[in-house]
């Protein structure tokens, strides 16, 4: 457990980043932070009381208004609860998937992430998983993905997405699996009902599955990345020529979380609709809190709730004072890489899968950052490396992964950038208050010399000399990280 005491001082410390934050906010977040590394510690008990509210209050030392702001961020991560009355407290809960997984589309739709995003990074992910795969089989594995195929064929599963979840399964890796699911569930959402899938596109995809789940079987990885990239193209190109609609926010996404109000969800749900379809630009304004009250017929507890909801998922805010009201936000992954990471930490997600996979996708996006940068791009590369240079500035864990996220960003796929920032924050949820002050110190002096040859290569659009660049460095980390 960390002292109160280092609170203040790291809320102080992380005074750049997001100017739009109050410090209280930042605070808040400083502390959720902490009840959630507590929690994983502790191995999550689902159902234990952390400590009542007066007792939490005072671990922190933090005022009551800091610590409710924290606890509605743990609500929405679905860490922990606070429950009322007598033997009340905050509670640990049990993160549902589902929940998870819709946060991540509402922030794919909402950043308008195109198709093409999300199939390149199916494609990127996939040739993991089936790498992956292939080397973790075992006889279990084998039986079950034999018994798969024969059922596709047979046609009792007709959901071409159990072989994908599957073979995400063997992995043993619980990123690639919710990754995955999430994004087979993207496309999905730009067809009015599954009859869109012609009976001949459905024993094509039957006939790959069993060819891919052959190679996997007898373990030739190559094979099984090949097949599964001609299959994964094939289904891009049947879903392009089919696309009906542009972005369109499916009524089944939910804005779960902390909400148990179907109302509230439902003025949230109208609003973001409203915000995305139209396409309105950061800082409009959507009304005055009483006239979005009348417009959408609700109570002023219930319409707070909603508020509640649309700040989470960063999609408006409301200003109070004169000329407040409700406006619309800048679009930002944190909050939804904050309850990916953090539910990945639940299942389990094993530090040497980290670095696996960290280092597999990042090898990945920096080709695509080295193939795709242009001035503008360098410039934020140079800017990345202007913030390590002072390193008292931020918080050092921001420090060492923050040119991490400028490369993903640099990718130029939303989707992939997104996948790549969970992984960054599930490093830190790993290195904060684990590194010895030594280790601190070495990676500290390191980070900011081999940062610069790798964005040097880049630069250059040298992939890559950049591969090369970056996979010694993240070798040296992982190390660290054990
Ligand atoms: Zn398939
Ligand atoms: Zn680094």
């Amino acid at each position: 457990m960390t002292a109160p005491s280092r609170l203040g001082s790291r809320g102080k410390s992380a005074a750049s980043p997001r100017p739009s934050e109050g410090a209280g906010s930042k605070l808040a977040t400083t502390v959720s932070r902490h009840i959630v590394t507590d929690v994983i510690e502790r191995g999550w008990p689902v159902g234990a009381v952390l400590g009542s509210e007066s007792e939490l209050i005072e671990r922190y030392g933090v005022s009551r208004a800091v610590f409710r702001e924290a606890v509605r961020l743990v609500e929405n991560q679905q860490v922990a609860r606070m429950r009322r009355g007598p033997g009340g407290g905050l509670v640990v809960t049990e993160p549902t998937v589902d929940a998870i997984i819709d946060a991540a589309v509402l922030y794919l739709h909402r950043v308008g992430a195109t198709l093409d995003e999300v199939f390149e990074a199916r494609l990127v992910l996939e040739e993991i998983v089936t790498e992956l795969a292939t080397l973790r089989l075992d006889e279990a594995g084998v039986t079950k993905l034999r018994a798969l195929v024969e059922d596709e064929a047979s046609g009792e599963v007709k959901d071409h997405r159990a072989l994908h979840a599957m073979l995400a399964s063997i992995t043993g890796n619980p990123a690639l699996e919710l990754f995955v699911d999430i994004l087979n569930r993207v496309p999905l959402l730009y067809f009015r009902d599954r009859s869109a899938f012609a009976p001949t596109t459905l024993s094509a995809s039957q006939h790959a599955h069993a060819r891919i789940a052959a190679a996997v079987t007898a373990g030739d990885g190559g094979l099984a990345r090949h097949r599964m990239r001609k299959h994964l193209q094939a289904e891009a190109d049947f879903l392009r020529s089919r696309r009906w609609s542009h972005q369109l926010l499916p009524d089944t996404v939910s804005l779960g979380g902390a909400s148990t109000n179907k109302r509230a969800e439902d003025v949230a749900r109208a609003i973001i609709r409203n915000v995305i379809v139209d396409d309105l630009p950061v800082g409009y304004l959507l009304g005055s809190e009483g006239e979005l009250i009348d417009r959408h017929g609700v109570s002023r507890a219930v319409f707070r709730e909603a508020v509640r909801l649309l700040e989470h998922h960063r999609i408006a805010a409301m200003r109070r004072g004169p000329g407040g009201g409700m406006f619309v936000t800048a679009p930002s992954a944190d909050a939804v890489t904050d309850v990916v990471a953090v539910f990945l930490a639940r299942r389990g997600m094993q530090v040497a899968d980290l670095a696996d996979l960290r280092m597999r996708l990042e090898l990945v996006l920096i080709e695509l950052a080295a193939r795709r940068i242009d001035a503008e791009g360098a410039e934020r590369l140079s800017q990345a490396l202007e913030r390590e240079k002072h390193p008292t500035d931020i918080e050092f864990a921001d420090a060492a992964n923050d040119l991490h996220g400028v490369i993903a960003a640099l990718s130029g796929n939303r989707a992939l950038e997104l996948v790549a920032l969970v992984l960054i924050r599930l490093t830190r949820l790993h290195q904060i208050d684990r590194l010895s002050d030594a280790v601190r110190r070495k990676v500290a002096d390191e980070v900011p010399r081999t940062h610069q040859g790798i964005a040097a290569a880049i630069i250059e659009g040298d992939g890559e000399l950049a591969r090369h660049r970056l996979r010694r460095h993240l070798e040296v980390l992982a190390k660290y990280l054990r």
